[in-house]
């Protein structure tokens, strides 16, 4: 049985005031649909945030997680942020968010040595993977997100695989209102994430991995995603910005 997991990604928005004013809004009632064990709950604020947001969740089920990282471990890298710092202030971190790739022009290679360094310091990564319009249109999404799997998870044990989470996230999907179909994401997750993981792993550690589905989600399409067998849990951009939405997503599923 995979406990679904609800990742709430901030992106570059909120001040610290407004990520305080949104974290008190919301801890009471994720901490208790958190601790009742059919959800796990983790919010990505920006960097400069994740340490407040972290000591406000302190003596919750409620985690953390960051939006990126760097592989190098310290050193003459100005402006990164390492694994080993992260690790002090919180327990899961996004990498190769479609946003990342787009607009920093991380590659597959990036993502690998990302994904290596966070599991190196038992930072659980939430790797991201998904195709673009043009390649949804072209029929190329198996393709496309098969090659990111096999390149993000390049040397990485079978123990180790089984803790990440993976996030489908079709980039057209993404801030657009246009969410995938439940049964499309569904059959991307099962076919095409677990299929990729079966062959460099084996059939057990791919039914293991945690694969939600982003792009677009909220209260009302949450639950035909969550009613599909392959998906658990979803990563959720502009709804985790708003209290009542986030709480309503977490709750359909802790159902
Ligand atoms: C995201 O930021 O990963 C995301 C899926 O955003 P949204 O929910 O706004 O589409």
């Amino acid at each position: 049985m995979r406990t679904p997991i609800i990742a709430g990604n901030w992106k570059m928005n909120n001040s610290l005031a407004e990520a305080r004013e949104l974290v008190g809004a919301l801890r009471d009632e994720m901490a208790a649909l958190a601790a009742g064990g059919k959800v796990e709950i983790v919010l990505c604020p920006p960097f400069l945030a994740v340490p407040s947001v972290a000591e406000l969740l302190k003596g919750t089920p409620v985690r953390v997680g960051a939006q990126d990282l760097f592989w190098e471990s310290k050193g003459a890298f100005t402006g990164e942020i390492s694994p080993a710092m992260l690790a002090e202030v919180c327990a899961y971190v996004i990498i190769g968010h479609s946003e990342r790739r787009q607009f920093f022009s991380e590659t597959d290679a990036h993502v690998n040595k990302k994904l290596r360094a966070a599991l190196a310091h038992q930072l659980v990564p939430i790797v991201c993977v998904g195709e673009n319009l043009a390649q949804y249109e072209a029929g190329k999404t198996g393709e496309v997100v098969g090659a990111q799997v096999r390149a993000a998870f390049a040397e990485v044990s079978k123990e180790h695989a089984r803790g990440v989470v993976i996030a489908y996230e079709p980039i057209w999907a993404i801030g657009t209102g246009k969410a995938a179909s439940g049964a499309g994401a569904n059959a991307v997750i099962g076919l095409t994430i677990r299929g990729a993981l079966a062959e460099m792993f084996n059939e057990e550690t791919a039914q293991s991995v945690r694969v939600q589905y982003g792009g677009s989600v909220n209260p009302k399409n949450v639950a035909e995603f969550l009613a599909q067998p392959d998906i658990d849990g979803a990563l959720v951009g502009g709804a985790s910005l708003v209290a009542a939405d986030f709480i309503a997503i977490c709750k359909a599923a802790a159902r």
